[in-house]
Order: C-alpha cells, then sequence, then structure tokens
C-alpha cells in the first residue's frame, strides 16, 4: 500500500505546467500568477492628507488649544485630484481633503474637527488643538515603492492583491491556463436525474459533485455522457475525453471488479496507467495514468470515496497545472466534541463540521457510500491509524470548500 504522501507526490509529478495567459485584473480572482508582477507607482505616490482640514505648518501651532486657539489665514483650497501651485506660509494655511496632495510649505493637516471659523469667514481658521510634525500625512511610499514586488509568481490573487495590481497600474496580469477537465463516470447502474430508475439503478451524481470541485480549483469541468461498464464504451468515453481537454478524471471502475474496464480501455488507446491501493480511508483505490501525456486520475466510484481522494490526491495536481506554489488544503484548528477513534490500519479522513468557535463535531455515518454525512460535513480530519481522541482535544480540520 502507498502512503498519502507518495500517491499525492505521483500525483504532482504527472501534472506537466500549461502554460500561461494574460487576464485582465478585474478577472484574476482565484488565479495563480505565472509570473512576479512590480509596483508601477509607489503607494501613496505623493504625500496627501489623511484627513479632511486644513494643511498647516506644525511650527505655526506649538501650543494651541481650545482655550488659546491659533488664528491662521486660510490661502487655498485643495480639491481631490487637483496638484497645489501655492505655498503654505508661516501664519497660513489651506483647506484640504482625505488623498490631496500636501502643498509646498505644510507639514501637518490639522482634522477639521479640531478647527472653527466664523460663519460667513472661510478665511479665517481658528486651530483648537497643536499638531505634531507629519501628523495626519501620509507619505509618498509609505505603504509600496515603485518597483517593489506586488505578487509572485504562484501566488493565489485575491481581492487584495487585485487592488493592489490595480492600484500600482496594472490592467492585465499572466497566470496559469485552467485546465479543461473531463469527467467520467462509469457504471452500468447509473442513471442521469430526474429519469425514472429501475430496480437496481441509482442516480449518477459524482460527475456533478466532482464538476463543483474542479470548477473551485479553476478548472474547466466538462461531463461526459455516463459511460455503460463495457469495454468498447469505456474507450470511446477516454478517447473522446482525452481529445477535448487537459486532463480526465474517471470515477468507478477502478477496482478489481469483473467489470472495471478504465484500465484495459487506457491500455487500448496506448496510454498507460498505475493503480494504487492508497492506505486512506475512504478511498483505497486509485488510479493514475495518461494518455498522450495528459493525465488520467481514476477516482473511486463511491462518492465520498471519489471526493476525498479527488481533494487529496487530485486538487494538487490540478493546482500544480496552473503553476501554484502551494497546494495543501486549507486547515482549521478547533476542539472535539465528543470522541473521534480509528481502529483500522488506515489513515482515516473523518468527516466533520467545524463551527465558528472552532466545535468539531463528527456528521455521523463514516461508510464511503454515505452521502448525507458527507453534505452535512464542512471539514475532514485526518486520524491517524490507532489513534483514539477524546472530547476537548485539540485538531486541526481541513477544509472541504477551501
Ligand atoms: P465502483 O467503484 O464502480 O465499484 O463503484 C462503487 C460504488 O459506487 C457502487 O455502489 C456504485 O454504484 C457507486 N458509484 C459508482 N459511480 C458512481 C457515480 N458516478 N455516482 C454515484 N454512485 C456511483
Ligand atoms: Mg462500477
Amino acid at each position: 500500500m502507498l502512503s498519502l504522501e507518495e500517491a499525492v507526490e505521483r500525483s504532482l509529478a504527472a501534472a506537466a505546467l500549461l502554460g500561461r495567459e494574460a487576464v485582465p485584473v478585474d478577472g484574476a480572482a482565484g488565479r495563480f500568477a505565472a509570473v512576479d508582477a512590480y509596483a508601477g507607482v509607489s503607494l501613496p505616490d505623493f504625500d496627501n492628507s489623511a484627513m479632511d482640514g486644513y494643511a498647516v505648518r506644525s511650527s505655526d501651532l506649538p501650543n494651541a488649544s481650545a482655550g488659546s486657539p491659533v488664528e491662521l489665514s486660510c490661502v487655498g483650497v485643495i480639491p481631490a485630484g487637483t496638484h497645489p501651485v501655492d505655498m503654505v506660509d508661516k501664519g497660513t494655511c489651506m483647506r484640504i481633503f482625505t488623498g490631496s496632495p500636501i502643498p509646498r510649505g505644510a507639514d501637518a493637516v490639522i482634522m477639521q474637527e479640531d478647527c472653527s471659523s466664523t460663519r460667513g469667514d472661510d478665511s479665517t481658521v481658528r486651530c483648537n488643538d497643536s499638531v505634531k510634525p507629519w501628523e495626519n500625512i501620509r507619505l509618498k511610499g509609505k505603504d509600496v515603492c515603485e518597483g517593489d514586488p506586488v505578487i509572485t509568481a504562484g501566488t493565489r490573487i485575491t481581492a487584495g492583491t487585485i487592488g493592489l495590481l490595480a492600484a500600482t497600474g496594472h490592467d492585465s496580469i499572466e497566470v496559469g491556463l485552467r485546465p479543461k477537465v473531463g469527467l467520467v463516470a462509469t457504471g452500468s447502474e447509473l442513471v442521469e436525474p430526474p429519469s425514472d430508475l429501475k430496480p437496481g439503478e441509482i442516480y449518477e451524481s459524482n460527475r456533478a459533485m466532482l464538476a463543483s470541485l474542479v470548477a473551485r480549483a479553476n478548472g474547466l469541468p466538462t461531463p461526459y455522457p455516463i459511460v455503460p461498464d463495457s469495454l468498447e464504451d469505456t474507450v470511446t468515453a477516454l478517447k473522446r475525453a482525452f481529445a477535448e481537454n487537459d486532463a480526465v478524471l474517471t470515477s468507478g471502475g477502478v477496482s478489481v471488479g469483473d467489470h472495471d474496464h478504465v484500465k484495459p480501455a487506457i491500455e487500448q488507446l496506448g496510454g498507460s496507467l498505475d493503480f494504487w491501493k492508497v492506505a486512506v480511508k475512504p478511498g483505497k483505490p486509485f488510479v493514475l495514468g495518461q494518455v498522450g501525456g495528459k493525465p488520467l486520475f481514476g477516482l473511486p466510484g463511491n462518492p465520498v470515496s471519489a471526493l476525498v481522494t479527488y481533494l487529496l490526491m487530485v486538487r494538487p495536481a490540478l493546482l500544480k497545472i496552473q503553476g501554484a506554489a502551494e497546494w495543501r488544503l486549507a486547515k482549521r484548528p478547533g476542539r472535539l466534541a465528543g470522541e473521534l477513534a480509528n481502529k483500522g490500519d488506515r489513515r482515516h479522513f473523518v468527516r466533520v463540521t467545524i463551527d465558528d468557535c472552532g466545535l468539531v463535531r463528527s456528521t455521523g455515518g463514516q461508510h464511503s457510500h454515505l452521502l448525507g454525512s458527507l453534505a452535512r460535513a464542512n471539514g475532514l480530519v485526518d486520524l491517524t491509524p490507532g489513534t483514539r481522541l477524546a472530547k476537548d482535544d485539540p485538531v486541526d480540520v481541513l477544509l472541504i470548500e477551501d
């Protein structure tokens, strides 16, 4: 049996970088930067006011207070988006707004709440407080300097990085290509919902579930028609899926049952395939293959096994294909609401909920066909073989919808 780490290593090794494309910055959320990007301007790009108020010389107001205000003569207004040409001389000030450039001569901004004026006379401003040099001034380059890196290759682009990229002059960014992923479900018992079920048939659910996960990883999923358990149908379906995609995910048909046709089909298509038992529960059988250099990930048919093996072994590869530097699932620390035990000899990824207070509860039955307890879960706890954890023990929860 293969350890999970070995399986992930092999899966990552099968995932070659796809390529890159330039996308508009406002459409880059969630994508992975393919290049380092640098600031085209400093942030701020000029000294500017942090407040609505008056640009002053701090030395004019050393001891100003409500009891002994200092009067300054207001010599101008600096609306946002303008550039002040006049200077603030001794005894004068200028009306200024948040983000407006600081005029020459001024070294502080007194906020308007600390000032008063006589009704009808804007030209004299009474300052009821003192200011320190550079108070309420946002200095050029204090946040980011021109030429500083704003994102490094391999990083996931967030709303914050989008803001930073735009603020430093970028309208597009090179990102890793989104992999096209074909989804092939095998099994003669499978029927598309909502058609009527004949005895022995079940609704096919893995393609829809996997499509949602693939899309969360920036993939472009395409579901293909359900493939009955025949070698010929499996070959035809896989041939088409490989022709039209960068990677193919199959579900079902990879155990040692008589009706498992994925392996011979891949061989018939001139590809190769490894069949592993990975030491995780749920999801022991896992297949990694390739056809024409494109990876095939063969997931178990049981829905919970399909989801867990996807998250642990396929998602990392789909992210790496896009140039991601990090592909582990996000973890949230919590503590157990009740006992959890793993009496088996494989790592058990237990379906749990973790709430806002960090309380972690099992979602119930843990067999690999139980979709109800999967749907209730928002995380998985990685329980090592032979462990028994007690109520209140600390655990890390891997987040399913990362
Ligand atoms: P298999 O891996 O093909 O042996 O399937 C294992 C179990 O998962 C069987 O109970 C199948 O009926 C079920 N199963 C396989 N594929 C799917 C699917 N796409 N949707 C829902 N259940 C499935
Ligand atoms: Mg099957």
